[in-house]
C-alpha cells in the first residue's frame, strides 16, 4: 500500500509552510525553506540572530506588475521575492 504524498511546492500552495514558519519555526529562529525546481526541502534555514523577521501583512500583498507577475514575498526564503504565478524569482 502506497500513500499519496503532497511535495513542499503543494504544501506551500496549501498556506502550510508559512503557517508553520509564523506560528512555530521562526520564533525559535528557524525558516523551513524549500527548493522552488524541484519541491523538495533540505530542511530548516537558521537566523543568524536568532529571529527571523517578516514585513508586517500590510506590505505582503502580492504585487502584479506590468508583464503580469505577482510578485509576492517568500516565506520560507527571508528577503527573497517570487511571482505566485510562474515561480520566477524577482532579482
Ligand atoms: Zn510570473
Amino acid at each position: 500500500m502506497t500513500h499519496k504524498t503532497v511535495d513542499w511546492n503543494e504544501l506551500s500552495r496549501m498556506g502550510l509552510i508559512e503557517r508553520i514558519n509564523r506560528e512555530i519555526m521562526h520564533p525559535i529562529g528557524l525558516a523551513v525553506c524549500r527548493e522552488v525546481e524541484s519541491g523538495i526541502s533540505p530542511g530548516a534555514l537558521v537566523s543568524e540572530d536568532g529571529e527571523w523577521r517578516y514585513p508586517e501583512p500590510a506590505e505582503v500583498c502580492p504585487v502584479t506588475d506590468e508583464e503580469g507577475h505577482r510578485w509576492t514575498p517568500s516565506w520560507e526564503m527571508p528577503n527573497r521575492v517570487f511571482c505566485s504565478k510562474c515561480g520566477k524569482e524577482r532579482v
